[in-house]
C-alpha cells in the first residue's frame, strides 16, 4: 500500500510543496521508514523530498532520524510563515548547504574563559566563534565546549558573570544555534534542529541600563535590530 492521496496532499501542503532537506520545489512524498520494514502510511512517516535528496539519502537508514527532524523543522517554519510569525515576504530559498546537516561529523567549537575575562568579553568571543564557524562550515552541526578558569566565589561556585554566561547567555540565547553545548555547569542537547539563520549582529550589554539607553537611541533611527527569540 502507498500513502493515501489525503496524506500525500497534507504532507506537501505542510511543506509548502518544497523538499524538507534542500527546499527545492517538485517533491514526492516518501516513506521515512520503508513499508517493507513496517513503516506506516501516516503523516508521521511522510517526508516530502525532491528527487535528488531522495536518491542521496532516502535509502540510508542512518539518516532517518535526521530526515524526520528536518521534516519537523521545515513543517514548523512553514506553519510560522503561514501564520505571519515570520516574514512572509522573504522568498523560500533553496539551501544546498542544508545537506551539511546530514553529514555525520559536526564541528567542535571550543572556548576557554580566562580568569580576567568578564561576561561581555566572553560573550563577544562566543558570538564571533559561532559566526566564523557558520561562515567556514555552513550549516554543519555545531558542538560548543566551554571551559572556565577561575571565576569562583568563596563557596566554590561560579561568580555572577560566569553563572550568567552559562545560564542566560549560552542556554538562553546560543543554544538554538548549536546542536549540543557542554559547559562546567551542564551539558545540553538541543531538542530541536540547530538554527543556522543567525543575525548579522548580536548586541551584548553589560547591564540593563546599557540596553535601555541603546533602545532609546534606536527608536529614533529608522529601523530596529531583530533579536533572535524562540
Ligand atoms: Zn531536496
Amino acid at each position: 500500500m502507498a500513502f493515501p492521496e489525503r496524506v500525500k496532499n497534507e504532507a506537501k501542503r505542510k511543506a509548502s510543496f518544497r523538499c524538507v532537506i534542500c527546499q527545492k520545489s517538485f517533491v514526492e512524498v516518501h516513506h521515512i521508514i520503508p513499508e517493507s520494514e513496517g513503516g506506516s502510511n501516516d503523516l508521521e512517516n511522510a517526508a516530502p523530498l525532491c528527487a535528488s535528496c531522495h536518491d542521496l539519502y532516502g535509502g540510508n537508514p542512518e539518516k532517518r532520524k535526521q530526515i524526520r527532524e528536518m521534516r519537523d523543522h521545515w513543517f514548523d517554519l512553514m506553519e510560522k510563515r503561514y501564520n505571519g510569525e515570520i516574514n512572509i515576504l522573504s522568498p523560500i530559498e533553496d539551501d544546498p548547504n542544508n545537506y551539511n546537516m546530514l553529514k555525520n561529523k559536526g564541528i567542535a567549537v571550543y572556548h576557554l574563559v580566562y580568569e580576567h575575562e568578564d561576561f561581555k568579553t566572553s560573550a563577544n568571543i562566543l558570538v564571533k566563534l559561532l559566526q566564523n564557524t557558520q561562515k567556514q562550515f555552513p550549516n554543519y552541526k555545531r558542538y560548543l565546549y566551554l571551559d572556565i578558569e577561575g571565576h569562583r566565589n568563596k563557596n566554590g561556585g561560579f561568580d555572577h558573570d560566569m553563572y550568567e554566561l552559562q545560564k542566560d547567555f549560552a542556554l538562553g540565547l546560543l543554544m538554538q544555534f548549536f546542536t549540543e553545548i557542554h559547559m562546567p555547569l551542564i551539558g545540553v542537547k538541543n531538542p530541536k534542529l540547530q538554527r543556522n539563520d543567525m543575525p548579522q549582529e548580536f548586541v551584548i550589554f553589560n547591564n540593563e541600563k546599557e540596553l535601555i539607553s541603546k533602545l532609546k537611541k534606536e527608536s529614533r533611527d529608522k529601523h530596529f535590530e531583530i533579536y533572535p527569540s524562540e
